[in-house]
């Protein structure tokens, strides 16, 4: 597996050299925190953040796209269907945390009888670039859920901060072709270099303090569906849906019409179980009318019914969720409160 490195002054360079040949995505920093944007100027693309505000899952699943367009007249209603083309991507600087998500996602969207064609075609089309984590958030926990602050699982190639340079370790043939395109711009790496990248990722590792103890929890969650436990941990949650926005595992969307004067688009936007008018029906039925009932939804589709459905646990450990939230519900304390509940 190739290593090279550059230098923290080149990264533009490095990013411009990519971006001649495929559309960029990478983190850019804004007002409210850094988070991954297609690049127009490689000045923007930034290596400074812990991890950014929202997951890299939009790439592959924006939060708005329009599926087709369609005109209503005196006759039928005319439609033009979306033509799917995606071009050559690469997607950089992703947490190994949000890298996992990706596998995650792909089980909802790739198998069984409904698969999203925009979804896989992004997928296929794009190369990932991982970036290692030096130093965790105290709200991540990625490793008790069996990830790594530095694991490369899922990327074509990926990064290691070491103080003004930039170590680029390929792991895939996507990561052979990516390092041959940049090769003007790297030098190699020294054999110190290379020896201070072990000592860098058990540091990374040991700097995760936060853990969550899923073990029989997809079998308890179901089993205390009925308890007053919920309304408890639910009290102060005020449903602003925050939780379920950053989180990169979540994969609710809704279709929408919008039209005006006879023209309009349909649109695949994200969703959120938090929200009341999440599961209301068109008859006015709402099976999840309450605050705890939604709640619970989501604590119980990461650690069971995803489980069941997929065979995974739909949470990566990122830790976003408990950051965002403004009345500091925090999904460690919630699993682990459910799994003290007496049955
Ligand atoms: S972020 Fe917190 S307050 Fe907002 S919906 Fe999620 S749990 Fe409730
Ligand atoms: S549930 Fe929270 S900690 Fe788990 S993946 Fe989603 S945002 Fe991250």
């Amino acid at each position: 597996m190739p290593l090279k490195k550059f230098h923290l002054d080149k990264l533009p360079a490095v990013i411009d050299r990519i971006k001649a040949e495929r559309e960029v995505f990478a983190p850019v920093r804004g007002k409210e925190g850094v988070g991954f944007q297609p690049i127009s100027d490689s000045n923007q693309v930034t290596l400074d953040f812990d991890n950014t505000l929202l997951s890299a899952k939009s790439t592959f699943f924006p939060p708005d796209e329009t599926l087709l367009k369609f005109r209503m007249g005196k006759g039928a209603t005319e439609v033009e269907s979306r033509v799917i083309q995606t071009p050559d991507r690469l997607l950089w600087g992703v947490r190994p945390c949000d890298l996992r998500s990706f596998e995650l996602l792909d089980r909802v969207f790739s198998e069984g009888e409904f698969r999203d064609p925009l979804y896989l075609e992004r997928r296929d089309k794009t190369t990932i670039v991982a970036y290692a984590c030096n130093q965790a958030l105290p709200t991540c926990f990625c490793p008790s859920l069996g990830g790594s602050p530095t694991d490369p699982q899922g990327s074509d190639a990926i990064l290691y901060r070491l103080d003004s340079f930039i170590i680029i370790k390929s792991v895939t043939a996507k990561g052979d072709e990516l390092l041959e395109l940049i090769s003007p711009l790297v030098e190699d790496v020294t054999a110190d270099d290379e020896a201070s990248i072990p000592p860098r990722e058990k540091r990374a590792g040991e700097s995760v303090t936060k853990t969550i103890d899923i073990n029989g929890a997809s079998e308890r969650l179901p089993q205390i569906f009925e308890a007053g436990y919920w309304k408890k941990v639910a009290y102060p949650c005020l449903n602003c849906g925050a939780c379920t926005y950053v989180c990169p595992t979540c994969t609710c969307f809704d279709i929408q019409d919008e039209s005006l004067h006879g023209e309009g688009s349909r649109k695949k936007i994200w969703d959120s179980c938090m929200f009341t008018d999440f599961t209301l029906m068109a008859g006015g039925t709402n099976p999840r009318t309450r605050k705890e009932q939604r709640l619970r939804q989501r604590v119980s589709d990461k650690f069971s019914y995803r489980v069941k459905n997929f065979g995974v646990t739909a949470c990566v450990g990122c830790g976003r969720c408990i950051r965002i939230c403004p009345v500091n519900i925090d999904i460690t304390a919630v699993v682990k409160g459910a799994l003290e509940v007496a049955v």
